[in-house]
Order: structure tokens, then sequence, then C-alpha cells
């Protein structure tokens, strides 16, 4: 993700977070108020329903008292309104019986505007009335005599004294009340109640009594809240059902809220803790929704970093084949000349072209390696191999190699190893070439030294260890570090002259990786390297590997039988391939042995020629317009009543991929040969697959005889033979043309070196040096090197007494050597001088 994303998306969160805040404080503000009112309903019910608590208790002890009052009638003597019992007479209570006139006949006389109740009684009615005056309520109740009543029994109780008895304490005592009359008259209340006149009338009060006297005309009882100077207390109304009284008072609202208040903030805790939930879902699921917009452009970047690799990996195989194709024609086509040139100078060219396009080719399969192992195509193949066999091959390669830069080649082989192993011997190869490679590239003078050794030896396991030592220019501490990643190249102001593209240490590194194998480097600057890998291969041969020295000599002398040519005329091979110079390259290579060659240009065209002939073996290319070589090998397979069904096919391709060998294999082609086509490969897979009977060697026609040794530095028949593309008879025509050019030579050189002649000296040395090289007259080309160098340096005018010395002290040696050589030479060519 970029930073503006970054940015934006934390804008976004923050947005979300303020605005849901915000939203909480206004949510929670309004439902605290929703909440204190629904709480204050509550209240209000509760304190409403006290209030007819006590409005029952009161009615239950009125009409207790009227009850034991009018029992209490039976006592009254009905003919003077005497009373038969004594009635104890309390403090604040006391009794009488009046006449209905109002004449007491007991007690005292009582007003009858003062206590209402006793009409009530006169006619008929049990009530319960209080004094207008004072603190006093009166029970009375009719005496009857007969239908009529004749006197009334009264109870007449001190209000307070009353109000003891009743205990009309409101909400266990915290609360306080009193019972009225309709009027609002206080009738009765507890000694040390607060409530009074002035308390009904204050304002909070009278309004909140108001919103009361309103509720009761649906209910008989009601409460309001209000917040007084008497306090925030919960007043409340309630009707008596007997005795038309009201029982009216207040509770404080802190008492009757107790645990209902702690909801409030219980709910408003509820509610933010869920709300801060929500906001954590909500963040999250932002979150999740930009990790999905993130893995969606993921994996749309993917999907294009898939097509990108892709269509790199197309590319690649493709450069692969535009670029060796090319490079193919001019192998091939310098080979012939190679083969066929008699002149001198045209010889050194081609070889000079060869060298050049063979370097080229090495740094094209670098890229591709690398690029196969940056995008994962690149495997372990493991199978099994002969140690001996790699290390001959490897030996091989590399002498030539060494020698022409004038180094020493040392192999030193633990013969103990095991000699079947089994493992990715190709990949192995290839490492141990980099590192050879680099060792040769990098030292000047010297030697290179390659060490193969085994440890942590178990039944059938053996760590291979592989050394390769130089006394080249060794690199720097600092460096050591980033030597092994691509394109990586040190000491660039040094090394300015040697070719690399810096990844032959990355590949190798890469393959060890994969191989679970590591690397080492131990170098000194200016004094040499020593490159060191491990990797684990099982042993599938547990047979000693032997003397190597002596292995590797025998091979030789095998290989030189095999460089013997040989010839086929009864042989019929089809070479198909789109490109005709790739046709000429294979039909000139093969020219002498006298193969029969069949040509086809397409698939199609192979198709038909296969239908009606057969071959002993198709080399057939695999990149080719309209068919390509899969799709000609898969319809040849299955041809109808085809002569090639089961003939040997051969791919024939500049894919260089490594691993495309499986692939062709897979794909059911019998083997693989890479362009450009080296003439031993070739040759190889004829030998393997044409018909024995149709082969025959001819030694005979070798010009020349194998020297049983090798004629020491003078003549490196090997040498020499690399540079004629393995072929005999060319190296035997140079090697006869260097021989017959000995005498003008001389003759040459010496005018020049008499006659002080240094720029044409130089020039006429530099040709005797390439053509020494070119025979393999190692010993000759260094010292023609030397004089010519002096001479350069002479021409540009440095040290010009000290480089003329030089010449003048080393001119004859090198005639002598000249001389000696052409002696080797001429035994060589089994003609004597
Ligand atoms: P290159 O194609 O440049 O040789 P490599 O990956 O093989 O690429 O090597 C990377 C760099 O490591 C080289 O450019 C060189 O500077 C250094 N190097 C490799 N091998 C040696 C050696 N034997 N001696 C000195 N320097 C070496």
């Amino acid at each position: 993700m970029n930073e503006n994303n970054f940015k934006r998306s934390l804008r976004n969160t923050a947005a979300v977070v303020v605005t849901s805040f915000i939203v909480l404080i206004i949510v929670c503000t309004a439902m605290g108020m929703k909440i204190r009112d629904i709480v204050d309903v509550h209240m209000e019910e509760h304190v409403a329903e006290q209030g007819q608590m006590i409005s029952r208790i009161i009615d239950n002890s009125f009409a207790d008292e009227l009850r034991l009052l009018s029992d209490a009638t039976v006592f009254v003597d009905l003919e003077n309104g005497s009373l038969g019992r004594i009635f104890s007479e309390e403090e604040g209570i006391s009794y009488g019986v009046l006449r209905i006139n109002g004449e007491p006949t007991v007690g005292e006389k009582l007003d009858f505007r003062e206590y209402e109740g006793i009409f009530e009684a006169i006619h008929g009615n049990a009530s319960v009335s209080c004094s207008n005056k004072s603190d006093k309520v009166l029970f009375a109740v009719p005496v009857y005599n007969g239908a009529n009543v004749k006197y009334v029994l009264y109870k007449l109780y001190d209000s307070s004294v009353l109000a003891k008895k009743i205990d009309i304490s409101c909400f266990g005592g915290k609360g306080d009340c009193v019972i009225t009359d309709i009027e609002g008259n206080i009738i009765l209340k507890e000694i040390d109640s607060r409530i009074d006149k002035e308390f009904f009338e204050e304002k909070n009060n009278a309004e909140a009594f108001g919103r009361i006297s309103d509720k009761m005309n649906i209910s008989s009882i009601a409460a309001s809240r209000s917040k007084s100077p008497y306090g925030d207390n919960v007043l409340f109304a309630a009707e008596t059902d007997y005795s038309g009284l009201y029982v009216m008072g207040y509770v404080p609202a802190e008492d009757v809220r107790g645990d209902i208040s702690l909801i409030v903030p219980l709910v408003l805790w509820c509610f933010g803790l869920l709300w801060l939930l929500l906001l954590i879902v909500t963040v999250y699921l932002i979150g999740a929704e930009k990790k999905v917009k993130e893995s969606d452009e993921l994996l749309r970047a993917k999907e294009i970093a898939e097509k990108a690799n892709k269509a790199k990996s197309d590319f690649l195989a493709n450069m692969s084949h535009e670029i060796r194709t090319p490079i193919n024609a001019v192998i091939g086509m310098n080979e012939m000349i190679l083969r066929e040139s008699g002149d001198k100078n045209v010889l050194e060219y081609a070889s000079n072209i060869e060298s050049a396009s063979r370097n080229l080719l090495d740094i094209i399969n670098d890229i591709l390696d690398f690029s196969k192992i940056e995008s994962g195509k690149t495997e372990v193949v493991e199978s099994n191999y002969r140690l001996g066999e790699l290390l001959n091959d490897v030996v091989n390669m590399m002498e030539m190699k060494a020698s022409d830069k004038g180094l020493n080649f040392e192999v030193i082989v633990d013969g103990n190893l095991p000699s079947g192993l089994c493992g990715d011997d190709v990949k192995i190869r290839q490492i141990m070439l980099n590192l050879l490679n680099n060792a040769v590239k990098y030292t000047a003078k010297g030697a290179i030294r390659l060490r193969v050794s085994g440890e942590d030896v178990t039944a059938d396991s053996v760590t291979l260890k592989v050394a390769v030592e130089d006394t080249g220019i060794g690199i720097k501490e600092a460096d050591k570090n980033g030597l092994f990643e691509g394109f990586r190249r040190l000491d660039l102001e040094k090394n300015r002259n040697i070719e690399g593209t810096g990844l032959g240490l990355a590949i190798t590194r890469k393959f060890l990786d994969m191989m679970g194998g590591r690397i080492e480097v131990e170098s000194s600057y200016g004094e040499g390297s020593s490159f060191i890998f491990w990797v684990a291969q099982r042993i599938i041969d547990t047979e000693p590997l032997g003397d190597f020295e002596e292995n590797y000599r025998k091979q030789k002398e095998v290989d030189y039988k095999y460089n013997q040519t040989f010839v086929a005329p009864d042989a019929k091979i089809l070479v198909v391939d789109d490109n005709q110079i790739n046709l000429l390259v294979v039909r000139k290579l093969l020219e002498k042995t006298q193969i029969q060659i069949t040509e086809a240009m397409s698939g199609r065209e192979a198709l038909e020629l296969m239908q009606s002939n057969r071959y002993d073996i198709v080399f057939l290319d695999h990149m080719m317009p309209e068919m390509d070589g899969i799709e000609t090998l898969k319809l040849a397979r299955k041809q109808d009543g085809g002569m090639c069904r089961d003939v040997t096919i051969i791919a024939l391709t500049a894919n260089a991929i490594s691993g495309v060998r499986e692939m062709y294999l897979s794909e059911g082609f019998d083997d693989y040969i890479s362009k450009p086509i080296s003439i031993k490969q070739l040759e190889e897979l004829l030998m393997k697959y044409l018909p024995a009977g149709k082969i025959s060697f001819c030694i005979e026609k070798e010009t020349v005889a194998v020297p049983e040794e090798e004629p020491a530095n003078l003549l490196d028949y090997n040498r020499g033979l690399h540079y004629c593309a393995g072929s005999k008879e060319v190296y035997a025509e140079i090697v006869k043309m260097f021989c017959d050019s000995y005498e003008k030579k001389c003759v040459e050189l010496e005018t020049y070196f008499t006659g002080e002649d240094w720029n044409n000296y130089t020039v006429s040395i530099h040709a005797l040096k390439s053509n020494a090289l070119n025979i393999g007259a190692g010993k000759l080309a260094d010292s023609c090197l030397e004089l010519e160098l002096a001479g350069k340096k002479i021409r540009a005018g440095e040290d010009v007494t000290g480089h003329t010395e030089f010449i003048e002290k080393n001119h004859e040696a090198a005639i002598r050597l000249f001389g000696e050589t052409i002696k080797v030479a001429e035994e060589y060519l089994g003609r004597t001088k």
C-alpha cells in the first residue's frame, strides 16, 4: 500500500471514531433523560402504591374502630342512655352517648357543628369525622331502639393518640404523611410530621399536588415529583375507600430511587460498551474491507506479475531460440572455415570468431539460467551418475583453458570416494565449471587446483567437498559479502578487461541452496582465492573411485580413438529445420561420414518424407512455423502406414534453458541435442543410435598418427585439435602449413631483427604467436608473446632501450624454439626434415 492510501485510510478511520463518539454522547444524553423520566414514573408509581397501602391501613383501622363501637352499642341502656359497661378511659380517648337531640347521657356534650359524624350517626350511619376546631377525631355509631335510632354512641380520639394507634408511618419511616379531609384539612398526623399548611402551599409542592389532583380524577391514587425547599420528594395522595379521607404525604426521592437509580449509569455503561463494541467491529470491518480491497489489489498485482513472468519466460525461450539459432549458424559456418580454409590468417580469424561466439553463448546461457531460477522454474533433477565421468568431463573442459593461459592445473581427487552417486550431476558440473572458469579468468599466473574429497560418509550417503583454489587476484574482505548476489562484479577497475556477467556465483549459490548444499570463500587479496562447496549425494555404488589421474589418462586414450572419423554410407538420416543454414551446418559437419542426409524445411514436409521413407535417425527442430517439432513428432509416431513410427527421433533445438532435456524426453523424443551443435555430441548420438552394422571406423583414412606420448610442451595435440573443431584433418593441414612456412618466417624475422625494424618485427612475431597457438605450440607462443609485448612497448616509446635489449637477448632463443617445435611437428606429420 502506498503512503497516500495509508493516510486516506487513517483519516477514514479517525472520522468514523470521532463521529461515533459524538453520536454516542448525544444518544447517551438523550437516553439518560429518557431513562430518568422512566425512573421518575416508576418512582411515582411506587410511592402512589405506598399511599394506597397507608389508605388501606387507615380504612381497616377505622372500620375496626367503628365495628367495635357498633358492638358496644348493646351496653347502652335504651331506657336512660346509660352505659352498662365501663369503658376504660385512656389518655386522649373518651366515650359518650348522645340523645338524638345532642344531649349527652354519658360523657361530654359535643357540638353537632364541630363533628359532622354525629349527624351521620343519627341518620343511621356509622361515621368517622374530625373536629373542625380541635385535633380530635370522632367515631360515632347509631344505637337503635327497634328500627329507630335512639342514641349515638361515640368514641373521641386525640389525633396524636389515634395516629400512634393506627401507625401511619410512611415508607418505613423515611417518608411522612398526614390524613386530610376532602378540603385538605389535616385530620391526623404524626407528632413529628413536617407536613403542615405551608408544606401544601409551597409553590412547587402546590404544583405537584395540582398534578396529583388531575391524576386523581381518573385514579384513587397519584404521585408526582417535586423539588422544593423541603427537598427532592415524591409527593403522593390516596383516597380512603371507607372514610372518604385522604392520605397525603411525601417520600424523599433518594429513598424511593434506591437501587433503581443505579440502573441509569448501568444502562448507560452497557450501552456505551455495546457502542464501543460496535465501533471496534466497525473499525475492524473497515480494516477488513480495506484488506479485502488490498488483497484484491494484491491478487490483481499477482496476476499481472504472473503474466509478466510468463511473458518473461516466453521472451527468454524465444530469445534463447532467436539468439542461439544465428550463433549456431555462425559457429557452424565458422567450423566449416576452420575445417576447409588453408589460409592461416583466415584460420586465426575463424578461431577468434569461435571463441567469441562461445563466450557469447556462455553469457546467454548464464542469463537464461539465472532468469529461470528467479522465476522458480529450475528444479533439482536427480539421477544416478559416475563421479569419475563427471570429473573427467570437468577436467577435460578446463585443462585446455588453464594451459591456454599458461596456468598449471592440478587435480587432487580422493580415490576412496564412491564411484556411483545419485544427485543433480548437471548442476554440480555447472557449479564446478563456474568456479574453475572464474579461477582461470581471475588468475594471471600460477596455478589452479581442484580438490575433491568426501565428508560425513555413511553407508548410503557422502557429502562431496569440492575446493577450487587459485593464485589469482583475490577478493577484498569487504567484497566477500556481496559476492554471491546477481549481476555483482567486483574490482571493476582491475577486471574491466575480463568478460563476465556477474551471474556465475549467484547461480552457483542458488543451485547449492536448492540442493541443500553450501559454499564458502577464503581469499587474500592479491594472493589468491579458494571457493569450497559441500553437497550431500546418495551413494549408488560404493566401489572406490581409485586413482583419478590414471583413469583420466586412460579415458583420454579412448577419446582419441573415438575422435577418429567413422563412416556410415548406408545410414540414412532426416534433418528437419526451417533454417537453411542450420541444415547446411549439419550437412557439412557430417560430410565425411558419408551418411545419407535428407533435409526437410517444415514439419509437413518431414511427415510426407517419413510416410514413405525409413530413416535410421530423424533430427527434428523444435521451433518451426506452422507445425512445431513436438506436433510433428506426435503425428509421426501415429502416422497411418508411416515408415518412421518407431525410429529414433532426436530434438534439435536452440532452446537452451536448462531442464528442457527432461521436457523433450517427456514429450516423446528419444534424445536431445542443443544448437550450436557440437560435432562431438553429434557424433556420439550417431554412434549411439545408428545401427552398429552401418558404422565402420576408418582409421586408415586418418592421415596422421596419434602420438604415443604428448610432445611435451612444444606441441599440444589436444589443444591444437580444439582449435580445429576436433578435426584431425584440419589440424594436420594447419601443422603442415606451419612447417612449410618455417624457412620463410625465419628469414622474415631475421631481416627485421637485424634491420632493427621493430614495427614489422612485432607484426611478424605476433603472427607467429597466433600460428603457434593454433597448433598447440604453447611454449613457442609464450616466448613470441613476450617478444611481441616488448616490440609493442618500443613502438609506444616506453623504455625503448630496455625492451630492445630484451628482444636482442631473447630473439635467438625464440628462433631456436621455433626450430625445435617444427621438428616435433614434422615428426607428428610423419615427415622428416
Ligand atoms: P563473473 O561473470 O563476473 O565472473 P561471477 O558471479 O562468477 O561473475 O563472479 C562475480 C565476481 O566475483 C567477479 O566479477 C569477480 O570480481 C569475483 N570473483 C569470482 N571468482 C573469483 C576468483 N576466483 N578470484 C577473484 N575474484 C573472483
